[in-house]
């Protein structure tokens, strides 16, 4: 199943999150060999009570520190191994087989292994899928035949554009309210949807809390910041002098794709005006910014942070996100399907002399 899945899509996906299924892991070590595998945390943590004797669990200090260890996004592999053994041996829990087996399988589902994933931290358990099949189980049901299954199916994506088109509304319209005077609010306001924008200004603002400068360093042409924010969390930046490269160790950009409150202090103290095209992202953005998803995917991966984006790599993404966008209205719109077709053969002719079956003699055919 998985080998099909990777010929209908064309590439094998970059992570695949699923509860300890031992034959799924061992299916997925055979075919999907450059593919991230995790499991869910929501499964693991549910199973806690069933695996643990009750006397441990009752123990709320416990809890807590287990808590901060397992979900922090911001502790390094090495620093997680270093905790979670100092809890063990604190609680006395070296010998209870549980901890002990998780803690070999640590790779599997602890968020320290995968800050490294671009939006891993946001793919802790299956929610996704659960909540794809709780929606798509309200309009389905058991004894649909496939006609009734198809019509109930374009009903339930129906109502998923309706959703979309209201939130692009509302995206269009509504003005968001700055909570600072650095022009990069403005801009992050005017490029990111507005639930994004929410959290980008969280990160704005909590920069713009901090009056003291960082402490600063410098290392041949880059730029050392360690920089504290209201949480104690230090982030360490490093900023090549005279380029827009930024690297902030907390490594909240590569996670979520949105800049932490790190570097947008030093963006205050730099007076930079926009947010660097790179540390936009291009999956955040309102829809009539949005870029192709359909790119090659190992040019995908090749773009992070630091990589150079040369013009017609940039003129390639447009181009893609522009056809993408004109079919996509063409599509809803009747007989702009045929307006379209006509004017790329149109163009097609003017560009390489190409003849190509028109509209209607594709009909008949
Ligand atoms: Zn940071």
């Amino acid at each position: 199943m998985l080998s099909e899945f990777v010929e209908c899509m064309g590439f094998a996906p970059k992570l695949i999150i699923t509860d300890q299924d031992w034959g799924m892991k061992l299916a997925m070590e055979r075919v999907l060999t450059s593919t991230r595998h995790r499991w869910c945390m929501w499964h693991i943590m549910m199973k806690l009570p069933e695996k643990v004797p009750k006397r441990i669990l009752v123990n709320e200090e416990l809890k807590k520190d287990l808590g901060s260890c397992i979900w922090s996004e911001l502790l390094e592999p090495e620093e997680f191994e270093e905790t979670w053994l100092t809890i063990m041996d604190q609680y006395g829990l070296q010998n209870e087989s549980w901890f002990t087996t998780m803690f070999t399988q640590r790779e599997y589902w602890i968020l320290a292994y995968f800050r490294d994933f671009p939006i891993g931290s946001l793919l802790k358990t299956t929610s996704f899928s659960e909540s794809e099949n709780s929606f798509f189980r309200r309009y389905t049901k058991p004894h649909f035949n496939l006609a009734g299954f198809m019509m109930h199916y374009n009903s339930a994506l129906d109502a998923q554009r309706n959703i979309s088109e209201r939130l692009d509304f509302s995206d269009a319209s509504k003005v968001p309210i700055l909570s600072t005077e650095q022009l990069f609010e403005k801009h992050a306001a005017a490029m990111y949807t507005d639930r994004i924008f929410q959290q980008v200004q969280d990160e704005i603002v909590e920069a713009h809390r901090r009056r003291r400068m960082p402490h600063f360093e410098m290392e041949d042409n880059t730029e050392i910041y360690a920089i504290m924010d209201s949480h104690r969390n230090i982030g360490v930046i490093h900023h090549e002098v005279g380029t827009e490269s930024y690297h902030c160790d907390c490594e909240l950009f590569l996670r979520r794709g949105i800049l932490c409150c790190h570097i947008f202090l030093l963006f205050k103290n730099h007076d930079v005006k926009e947010i660097p095209e790179t540390y936009i992202g291009t999956r955040w953005l309102k829809t009539p910014l949005l870029k192709s998803v359909h790119n090659d995917p190992s040019e995908e991966a090749s773009s992070s942070a630091d990589s150079q984006v040369d013009d017609k790599r940039v003129v390639v993404t447009k181009l893609h996100s522009l056809y993408f966008r004109l079919f996509q209205r063409a599509q809803s719109n009747g007989n702009d399907i045929f307006a379209l077709f006509d004017g790329m053969e149109e163009l097609s002719q003017k560009l390489f002399g190409d003849t190509v079956p028109s509209v209607s003699s594709l009909g008949k055919a």
